[in-house]
């Protein structure tokens, strides 16, 4: 049967997402998902109706915890929706490019592969920073650049000049989409506040992270309400489930969000142990995090994400030589982790000596 799909399709590895991975054990720091399941209430009483497109509630309390107008916000299945629909519907097959920098987060290349969108890759600096000139130069047909921000797997803020000078660069020519999946981590950080000033950048948002609703499946673009139009003509007509909608609104209520900044702190003191525990071990590299994960060099980061594992540690290997993602879990998963990986070195030192 896969013969009858489109030979783009045919050609396609899908995402190996850390799901997809599988593996089998008691501690999951793989997925950057919150430790947290939060509880919530639902009212089935009307599942015999179509959704809204856009439940005004649910924009309503996304605009105003994110500091812009309704007319600001799209709503979709998790941001990784936000990023196909940006693509459909500003890139001509065949003609028009996305760009993106790597080490970066993985579905902007499978998105635009699935459509039959070209992918420029300008690969971030040393530092981990956008690498401005050679973006400069690979512009043409470029329609979309993409920019993580905390950036997965690396963790590391993207410069905030570098962000203004890349808008100022494309103009006219290029939407910029920051990716701010971590945001909520270091709201500081956001690049919201440029959306007054740039007609062509988008945010993307999620609920996955932060807010502990990777399952539900809910995510938002922020940008300019006529590139919120133009994603409005291509998304489906139904792509909220009334239960999200109700689950979505009850996370950002004002005591969903009291709730979610608490575990935020928790989060962040759970991954500074992990850079404090994991730092102090000879020959490993702790690098900054504003996310809720950190990435971690090891002397042999295969081998130690294979033992990890075979241990029911679930830790992410990452395409950077040796580094290892780990997701800042619950504290208890996270004093597990530090223990076998500070006795695995022990006892590799030991049998060495
Ligand atoms: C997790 C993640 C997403 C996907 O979020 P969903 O809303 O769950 O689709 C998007 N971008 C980055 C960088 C992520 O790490």
């Amino acid at each position: 049967m896969e013969k009858l799909a489109r030979k783009q399709v045919q050609a396609l590895t899908p995402y190996l997402s850390a799901r997809r991975i599988g593996g089998c054990g008691d501690v999951w720091l793989n997925a950057n998902e919150s430790p947290f399941a939060n509880e919530y209430t639902l009212n089935l009483n009307s599942l015999n109706r179509y959704s809204d497109c856009q439940p005004k509630e649910l924009i309503d309390a996304y605009a105003a915890y994110a500091g812009v107008n309704p007319e600001q916000v799209l709503t979709s299945r998790g941001s990784d929706e936000g990023i196909e629909l940006l693509i459909r519907a500003f890139c001509e097959v065949g003609e028009d490019a996305i760009l993106y920098c790597p080490p970066t987060y993985g579905m902007y290349a499978i998105s635009a592969e699935t459509f039959g969108v070209e992918s420029k890759k300008v690969p971030l600096t040393a530092e981990w920073q956008l690498n401005l000139p050679e973006i400069e130069r690979q512009l043409e047909n470029v329609k979309i650049v993409f920019v993580c921000s905390p950036n997965n797997p690396t963790g590391n803020l993207v410069n905030r000049d570098d962000i203004v000078t890349l808008l100022e660069m494309t103009k006219d020519r290029a939407i910029v989409v920051m990716d701010e999946a971590y945001i909520d981590f270091c709201p500081e950080a956001s690049t919201v506040d440029l959306l007054a000033q740039y007609e062509h950048l988008a945010v993307l948002r999620t609920l996955s992270k932060a807010f502990g609703l990777a399952g539900l499946r809910c995510g938002f673009t922020l940008a300019n309400a006529e590139l919120i139009q133009v994603l409005l003509k291509v998304i489906a007509p139904y792509p909220v489930p009334i239960p999200v909608a109700e689950i979505a609104i009850q996370a950002l209520s004002p005591a969903g969000l009291a709730r979610t900044k608490f575990q935020v702190l928790d989060i962040i003191t759970n991954r500074a142990y992990l850079q404090a525990g994991l730092g102090v071990i000879p020959g490993v590299t702790v690098f900054d995090g504003w996310g809720n994960y950190v990435l971690i060099e090891f002397p042999n980061g295969d081998e130690l994400f294979k033992a990890a594992w075979d241990e029911g540690i679930i830790l992410r290997n990452s395409p950077i030589a040796n580094c290892v993602r780990i997701s800042a879990g619950s504290r208890e998963e996270c004093e597990k982790t530090v223990a076998f990986i500070r006795n695995y070195y022990q006892s590799v030192t030991a049998n060495n000596n």
